[in-house]
């Protein structure tokens, strides 16, 4: 079981030159590219743990420091948050350029995509990105009392609770929550199958919900729309392509 390196890798050589004679060059090169993972592997400065068995601690070298030692992974995370100057920056406060209201799909997380680091965007997630009256009290504070400056809207493709109204799902809560994107599907102007098997009418109707949701912004926030027609924010939609990673920005 716990062969050295030397000894896999003259394993895996005589494996080779024994398949050299019997085996077509595709499948050699497989085990060619094995060979190579194994090596990798096993250069990866982690401990070789033997099943049923407790690896050994490793014996102190001539640099290992008492303090190095005394670094378990608790106290590493905690050094790390104390040390990491975004953390101490954002600390006595917060002046984030944008809200971004998405949806809950774990494909889309609008921080990741956009790279965004601590402090950079507020970001209200909900299924389908629609605009309650809770999500609008919370992009108004966002801009006119934190002072973002865009609303973006993002939906997204093969989004599952724009196929659940198109379906009409019905479940708990979430019943009530897809009927606010039901008039998106009735609004989608579509030739073809109307269905949630069919994801480019998926895509057609979640790009509706959005123009629709940037329209609700203005429509029902007069803070939002106010600070909007003083030039003071943008009201943006978008859609983020969950093929490819990209995100298309409606005009
Ligand atoms: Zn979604």
């Amino acid at each position: 079981m716990s062969r050295t390196l030397a000894s896999q890798l003259g394993y895996f050589t005589a494996t080779v030159l024994k398949a050299e004679r019997r085996w077509p060059r595709g499948k050699l090169r497989a085990v060619r590219a094995m060979i190579l993972f194994i090596v990798c592997t096993c250069l990866q400065p982690v401990p070789m743990v033997v099943r049923g068995q407790t690896p050994a601690r490793e014996p102190a070298s001539a640099t290992h420091t008492v303090a190095e030692d005394a670094l378990t992974l608790p106290l590493a995370i905690d050094i790390a948050l104390r040390t990491n100057p975004l953390i101490r920056a954002t600390a006595s406060g917060q002046y984030p350029a944008a809200v971004i209201l998405s949806c809950i799909d774990s494909r889309a997380p609008a921080e990741i995509i956009f790279d965004a680091r601590l402090g950079d965007t507020f970001n209200a997630r909900v299924a389908g990105n629609i605009a309650d009256d809770d999500l609008l009290g919370s992009m108004e504070f966002a801009c006119a009392v934190a002072g973002a400056k865009v609303v973006l809207v993002m939906g997204h493709t093969s989004c599952g609770a724009i196929k659940g109204a198109i379906d009409g799902a019905q479940l708990g809560h979430l019943t009530g929550l897809l009927n606010k994107i039901k008039p998106a599907v009735e609004a989608t102007r579509y030739e073809g199958a109307r269905t949630s098997k069919n994801d480019a009418f998926v895509d057609e109707v979640a790009k509706t919900n959005v123009r629709q949701t940037v329209s609700a912004i203005r429509q029902r926030s007069e803070v939002l729309a106010g600070l909007e027609k003083e030039g003071k924010i943008k009201i943006v939609g978008s859609m983020y392509r969950l093929v490819g990673g990209g995100v298309d920005f409606f005009t």
